[in-house]
């Protein structure tokens, strides 16, 4: 068996691609969990940006012996209908992250570049890598704003430019006039990548409007935050047909499971929206709350601003993030060091929970506030 595996080992080794052996998988909240023992149904998730509620969705299980549509009409419409764009602007993936990846292999061949903004979404870097794509880092100010002139001067040697906005661990928007000089200054030249998986907790914010004025603007959207369908695994990408089209050309052929395609339709409904803004409206309520709570902690050195469903905070020098995180995990509450995030030394991130969720986190919080007395 030991003998096998090794033979196994060898074989791999010699032929897997060289730019994949030192690289590092993705390390999700779930992969980051699930060793861990922690059994799910007392373990309190707000690692992930999850949304805690759980939408009335269900499936049809007759339809299952047929292939599924490459595009679901009622899904495409639906999700078109709820951005206020084209059908024919929208290609719905297995998630976002499915969008990321296939924005790479359609626009980059390996050895070419994609610029990324950390601190900010690990996956822009691992799919680049994984493609052979070299990721150009430019980091955000210490605003959390972007370093527009750097982005400037390294962009004509890049592919696509990826933003977050809002922004995934820092949880600020950013500047639109910052976002309009990046797709200014790279029209006809290269893709920027809006990523707007938290929009729906700050709608106001969203850019797609710009698309009309900019072909080179693609946006990111996901059921898996607000619409809390991230077991679902469907996100979309909104963009010119030109650019969509280019990408149905790297797509597999029957990306969207049919029971997925009838959930995600049946989340978009005029029913299902009403249940995901109830949502965020309670959910950011509960952030106020929380943030305003936080600050009261002396421990807590910075507690950021978010309009998304999650906060990050910045634990004073004295505080350690990992004890901190043990502290919660031995409570079976799980958050997410960022501590590893440039710029982001000793912070954690915490997701809105329930208002049960809540109570316990600021519970554990309020205890080791005491215990600086
Ligand atoms: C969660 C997240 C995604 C991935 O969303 P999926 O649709 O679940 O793949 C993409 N971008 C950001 C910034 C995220 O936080």
């Amino acid at each position: 068996m030991t003998d096998n595996l090794n033979k196994t080992s060898t074989l791999v080794d010699k032929l897997i691609r060289p730019e994949l052996k030192e690289l590092k998988p993705y390390e999700s909240a779930r992969r980051l969990f699930s060793m861990s023992g922690s059994d799910d149904t007392n373990t309190v998730w707000l690692n992930a940006n999850e949304n805690p509620y759980s939408p009335n969705v269900s499936a049809d299980p007759s339809l299952y012996n047929r292939y599924p549509d490459f595009q679901p009409e009622p899904l495409i419409n639906a999700y078109s209908q709820y951005a206020a764009v084209k059908p024919e602007q929208v290609l719905a993936t297995r998630g976002a992250d499915e969008g990321i990846e296939l924005l790479i292999r359609t626009f980059c061949s390996p050895g070419q570049n994609i610029i990324i903004c950390p601190p900010t979404y690990g996956m822009y870097a691992i799919s680049a890598e994984t493609a052979n794509v070299n990721v150009t880092k430019v980091p955000l100010l210490p605003s959390f704003q972007l370093d527009v002139n750097s982005i400037l001067n390294q962009v004509d040697n890049a592919q696509i430019v990826f933003i977050c906005s809002p922004n995934n661990p820092t949880g600020d928007v950013i500047n639109r006039n910052d976002l309009v000089s990046v797709l200014e200054a790279t029209k006809g030249h290269a893709i920027v990548v809006a990523d707007e998986a938290y929009i729906e907790f700050s709608t106001e914010d969203t850019v797609t409007e710009l698309m009309n004025s900019y072909p080179n603007l693609v946006v990111l959207r996901t059921l898996s935050k607000a619409f809390a369908l991230a077991g679902l695994r469907c996100g979309f990408t909104l963009a010119s047909e030109a650019i969509i089209n280019a990408m149905k050309k790297v797509i597999a052929p029957y990306p969207i499971p049919a029971p997925v395609a009838q959930m995600a339709t049946q989340a978009l409904s005029e029913e299902g929206l009403l249940w995901m803004r109830r949502c965020v409206n309670e959910l950011n309520n509960r952030r106020d709350a929380f943030i305003e709570k936080a600050k009261t902690w002396r421990f807590a050195n910075e507690v950021y601003p978010s309009k998304t469903n999650f906060v990050l905070m910045k634990l004073s020098e004295t505080l350690d993030a990992n004890k901190v995180m043990t502290l919660f995990t031995e409570q079976q509450i799980l958050l997410r060091n960022q501590s590893k995030q440039l710029m982001l030394n000793n912070t954690i991130r915490v997701t809105i929970g329930s208002e049960e969720e809540m109570a316990a986190v600021e519970n554990v919080f309020n205890l080791i506030e005491q215990k600086l007395d």
